[in-house]
Order: structure tokens, then sequence, then C-alpha cells
């Protein structure tokens, strides 16, 4: 096992609905000299590509990427979820539905801060079925930037959205995968 992997097996709790609960060093509490680690192995991941820019959706994405954008000294943008004015021009803007809070967030990034000619490296506490990564990559797309990469702590590979990620070419690397988890036994299998 990894470290992330190990912690996941000590510190993680698995929720009805295919959730899981790593609040003691992530999701609520922050470990940072933990998530300092998973930082630097993103470096390590992704360094040889040319990175301008760390896109991340807000609130628990943003710890890990700033943690991540030291190594690279570039800068974090995260995206909002906004209460949804279409009216507003100065924002590329996309729909995300939220896995954990099944509901549909209007998010936005603002057009000053992700411009054609940056190369964006997506980063994510987790990856479910997709849809996160996919409304930042459609944010990306939009500025007419580049996508460089996803970096993903914990993928859920049961549920599919990094796999079809991958078959559309994105270079999605997570530092966990979970094949399968259960609820009654706390079982946790990792690819
Ligand atoms: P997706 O959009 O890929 O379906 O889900 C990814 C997003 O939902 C992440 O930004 C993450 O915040 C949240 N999420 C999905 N599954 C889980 C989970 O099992 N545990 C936690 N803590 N968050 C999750």
């Amino acid at each position: 096992y990894n470290l992330l992997q190990k912690k996941i097996l000590a510190d993680g709790t698995i929720k009805s609905g295919d959730v899981l609960k790593v609040d003691s060093f992530l999701n609520h509490q922050i470990d940072v000299p933990f998530i300092s680690k998973l930082g630097k192995e993103f470096y390590e991941l992704f360094k040889d590509r040319p990175i301008s820019k760390i896109l991340t959706i807000e609130a628990s994405g943003i710890g890990i990427a700033c943690l991540t954008a030291v190594h690279f000294r570039v800068p974090v943008l995260f995206a909002k979820k906004s209460a949804g004015s279409n009216m507003d021009k100065d924002v590329y803007s996309t729909e995300i539905r939220s896995f954990t809070h099944n509901k549909v967030n209007h998010v936005v990034v603002s057009k000053k801060y992700l411009n054609a000619g940056d190369h964006v490296l997506i980063i994510d506490d987790f990856l479910a079925n997709g849809c996160a990564v996919e409304g930042l990559i459609d944010l990306v797309h939009q500025a007419g930037a580049e996508v460089e990469g996803v970096g993903i702590a914990i993928e859920k590979g049961f549920q599919g959205g990094g796999d079809a990620l991958r078959k559309k070419g994105y270079d999605v690397k997570s530092l966990a995968i979970i094949e399968k988890m259960d609820a009654a036994s706390g079982t946790i299998v990792f690819r």
C-alpha cells in the first residue's frame, strides 16, 4: 500500500451511497504535513508538463491544490459555486452536478484569471462520476486554454468517471484508486 492508501485504510469510513469520508485529514480537518506529501507526489507526476496554472473547485480542492502549487510555483485558481447569474459577462461558467449533495451548482471563474495560452493542471480531492472534472475542463476550453493533466487524490474507480476521461485522452493520475468498497463490512479494495 502507498502512503494515501494506508491513510484511507486507517482513517477512512464508508458511508451509504458510495461515499468515503476522510474528514480527519482531507475534507474537514486537514493534516497539512500529510497533504503536503500528496502535493509533492502530484509535482513528481506532472513536473515535465509546462504548467502555468492549477485549477480546482471550492472548497475541498483548495488545500491540496495549494500544496501542489508551491512546487510548481504557479497560481491556484478555484472555480466558485455562484448563485447563478447568467448575466455576468466577465466569467466563464458551467453547471456541475454535485455527487455528495445531489444538486446542480452553477460554477464560475473570472475571465481575468484563465486565458488562452494557459497550460492547466486540474487538481481535486475526489473523482467519482467525473462531473466536477468535466466542468473544470469545460471552463478551461471556454478560455481557449489547454488541459495538461488531471491530478486526483482519491478516485472511486468503480464509478467510472476517471476511465471515461482517460478514454477521451486526458492524462488522469490518481494517488489512490478504489476498485470497490463495502459499507457493511468496511472493506476497501484498491486497483
Ligand atoms: P464527481 O463530480 O466526480 O462525481 O465527484 C467529485 C466531487 O464530489 C469531488 O469534488 C468531491 O468533493 C465530491 N465527492 C465525490 N465522491 C466523494 C466521496 O466519496 N467522498 C467525499 N468526501 N467527497 C466526494
